[in-house]
């Protein structure tokens, strides 16, 4: 069974060298006593900046579960079980859920795992993305979050990533005008041509933040989806229309920090009159069934555009995942790690 170790805490930027790919025997049966785990033959992993917040176990007052090195990776997956004890799966059945970095994971609580009503127009790997924890994200952080309302001024950071080119056209397909912001010249041109985002602009450019903002919204934004905090998030603050709305999904430019950025531009909350919600995906898991309802049509109908960024095989993982600090991912970074 190969897999992806963390071999110690991270400090700063992930490199390849905290993590090793290793191998281990498993027996590929479930072991004797797990009367309700299941073994999984993993096909996909999802990388995922909050995995980085779990490698660093200096923030005590987080109430997570950090990873404990040594120790093999987890995080979102797609799998085929090949034997059940659970009897709600049977062999055969495709899952998602969290599950081991590795080829053959033993899930002890099943209870966790989504069971793929697998239907061949839509792929599997979707399921680790647009399907699975970052499209519930985008579609309860835009829609329930944000309680947008059409024509409204949205704004969109991390725009291309997993979840906002989800959130951006969500946003578009409510009539509202949206302009993301990304890294690289390749995503802007995504942005604008393949995600329908009114516009969008290289924050990487823009020496100041703000004037590029009130360039882009010159009537200032009602909606600011958060995907990346820090200095973004500042000059937002202060291109707030009144009564405007914050959907804090994530902060990933304060993720690799030892210690997190000021923010000071908090006073335009009162003044504004913003309201600033942070949320976290798992209170909308029991709505998984309202959510697929909506979307998996849409990618049916193909009204829904959807990039993914496939990594091959598990040594390929440890590179993926810190990838995403840099921006090396373009949409949604998966790691394929064995065929169906
Ligand atoms: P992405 O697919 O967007 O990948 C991360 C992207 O972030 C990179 O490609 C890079 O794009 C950008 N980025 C990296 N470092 C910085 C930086 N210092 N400043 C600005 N941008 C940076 O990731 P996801 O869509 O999966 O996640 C987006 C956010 O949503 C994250 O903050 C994540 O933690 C959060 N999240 C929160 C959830 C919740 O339940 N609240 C659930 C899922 C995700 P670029 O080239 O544009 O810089």
């Amino acid at each position: 069974n190969r897999q992806v170790v963390l071999k110690n805490s991270v400090t700063g930027f992930p490199k390849e060298s905290d993590f090793e790919v290793t191998t281990s025997t498993i027996c590929l049966k479930l072991p004797e006593g797990s009367k309700k785990g299941v073994l999984v033959k993993n096909l996909y992993l999802s990388c995922d900046p909050y995995m980085r917040v779990l490698m660093t176990n200096a923030h005590l007052y987080f109430p997570i579960d950090f990873y404990t090195p040594p120790q093999v990776l987890y995080g979102y997956g797609v799998g085929r079980v090949l034997e059940s004890g659970d009897p709600k799966l049977k062999e055969g059945d495709f899952v998602w859920g969290i599950t081991g970095w590795e080829e053959y994971s033993v899930i002890e609580d099943p209870q966790k795992l989504f069971k793929i009503n697998h239907r061949h127009d839509v792929p599997l790997s979707y399921y680790t993305g647009i399907l699975g924890m970052t499209g519930v994200t985008a579609y309860f952080g835009f829609y329930e979050v944000c309680c947008p309302k059409e024509g409204e001024y949205v704004f969109v950071s991390a725009a291309s990533g997993a979840v906002g080119q989800l959130v951006g056209q969500f946003a578009k397909s409510l009539g509202c005008y949206v302009v993301g912001t990304a890294g690289t010249q390749q995503k802007i041109d995504l942005l604008k041509n393949k995600l329908g985002f009114d516009d969008a602009f290289n924050y990487k450019e823009e020496s100041d933040l703000n004037s590029a903002l009130k360039r882009y919204f010159p009537k200032g934004i009602d909606i600011y989806f958060e995907n990346v905090g820090g200095k973004m998030l500042d000059a937002v603050l202060v291109n707030m229309r009144e009564h405007g709305r914050i959907a804090v999904c994530g902060m990933i430019s304060q993720y690799n920090l030892e210690k997190p950025e000021g923010v000071h531009n908090l006073l335009n909350i009162v003044l504004q009159r913003i309201r600033v919600q942070g949320f976290e995906v798992f209170d909308y898991y029991h709505r998984y069934s309202e959510f697929l309802d909506a979307v998996l049509p849409l990618i049916q109908a193909r009204k829904l555009a959807y990039v993914e960024d496939m990594a091959e095989g598990l040594d390929a993982g440890p590179a993926a995942l810190i990838g995403l600090f840099s921006g090396h991912n373009v949409g949604k970074q998966v790691v394929a790690v064995a065929p169906q």
